[in-house]
């Protein structure tokens, strides 16, 4: 029988030749990457940005709803190829949804620390979906991670948090296809802060592609952390980090180093902005442009409006801001804004009282 649609068409197999992979290496895949580049319609127009070109790299689309998938795809088909048994990471979320749904598939065991009651239903529910074994653990992110650094030291299971190199490998070939969809490298690239594996990974990837002749510039980088949980910007640890956005609700980002020297080779900036500003780039991006994402990733348009609004961005210049998860994730954040429901009769003069164009 001829199969038409089945095209393998994951991170891995598109862009082997800038990852770490080889004949042998067993490719775990569920096809996940080429994420739609979203030109913004609103947003400019919104801001009085004359000559701006802001799209948004949505994320979200990915098969477990994140980027982590990117990332996952490659620490999952590496831990396999070096004959591991098991993988156990920390997350906010939705890495534990992207390591469970990939170790499934490949019949790895998968155990999962997250934070008690820190956690978008979404993700949680993935997690058991995927059949992952799920540790809540007493305490915070930072606090899951190193009991996940310790756990996993001798080698026995594989971590699959961003500290695993491979992660970085994987998440970095979403600056690959903004080049191959751009044409070159856009002036900025804006992008949430938590662990701060993903500006590293973009970072990296925009460097190694303009070194193989993909793109002549590079972007400043623009990383955005939530008011409460802002050490980069703060320049010291936060002990216990607080911020509706959950994903980055981190206090101490294992890939802080990697972040200031994106920061700084790039001549971007980190800066930070509040759940308010969050919540305002949240529901804008939904209501004004069809594009729902997570609170988390409103986090790196909230900083662009920021920016915007201090005439940071000069005329002909093109950004992307990536939307790093699904709206879909956190069911609590999205029906919290007391929408009016309106409940009528099931009859033809109720509904003509009601619609009024
Ligand atoms: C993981 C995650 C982030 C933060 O990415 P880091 O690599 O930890 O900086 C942001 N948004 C979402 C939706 C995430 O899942």
């Amino acid at each position: 029988m001829k199969e038409y649609a089945v095209k393998r068409t994951g991170i891995v197999e598109r862009y082997q030749e800038y990852l770490p992979v080889t004949d042998k290496t067993p490719i775990i895949s569920l096809n996940e990457g080429n994420t739609p580049l979203i030109l913004s319609e609103a947003l400019p127009k919104e801001l009085g940005l004359k000559g701006v070109r802001i799209y948004y790299k949505f994320e979200g689309l990915n098969p477990t709803g994140s980027f982590k998938d990117r990332g996952m795809t490659m620490a999952i088909s590496k831990a396999v190829e070096a004959g591991a048994k098991a993988v156990m990471c920390a997350s906010t979320g939705n890495t534990s949804a992207s390591a469970a749904a990939y170790a499934c598939r490949c019949g790895l065991k998968c155990f999962v620390l997250i934070p008690e009651g820190k956690i978008a239903k979404g993700k949680l529910l993935q997690a058991f979906r995927y059949g992952a074994k799920t540790l809540m653990i007493k305490g915070n992110f930072d606090q899951a991670l190193e009991l996940v650094k310790e756990m996993t030291k001798d080698g026995k299971i594989t971590l699959v948090n961003s500290i695993n190199p491979y992660r970085i490998e994987g998440q970095k070939t979403a600056s690959f296809e903004i080049v191959d969809d751009l044409g070159e490298a856009p002036e900025y690239h804006a992008i949430p802060v938590g662990n701060a594996g993903n500006i590293t990974a973009y970072w990296k990837g925009y460097k190694e592609y303009q070194k193989a002749g993909k793109s002549e510039v590079l972007p400043k980088m623009l990383g955005f952390q939530a008011a409460g949980s802002a050490p980069i910007v703060l320049g010291h640890p936060v002990a216990n980090p607080e911020t509706l956005a959950t994903a980055i609700r981190i206090g101490n980002p294992a890939s802080w180093q990697s972040a200031v020297a994106a920061r700084d080779e790039s001549g971007g900036l980190i800066d930070m902005v509040t759940d308010e500003e969050i919540t305002k780039a949240y529901r804008f991006i939904a209501e004004r442009e069809g594009v729902f994402a997570e609170p988390a990733s409103a986090a790196g348009v909230a900083g662009v409006i920021k920016l915007a609004q201090k005439n940071f961005f000069k005329e002909g210049t093109r950004l992307v801001i990536t939307l790093t998860g699904s709206g879909l994730k956190d069911p609590d954040f999205a029906l919290s804004f007391e929408d009016p429901v309106y409940t009528i009769e099931a009859d033809l003069d109720a509904v003509r009282e009601a619609v009024q164009v």
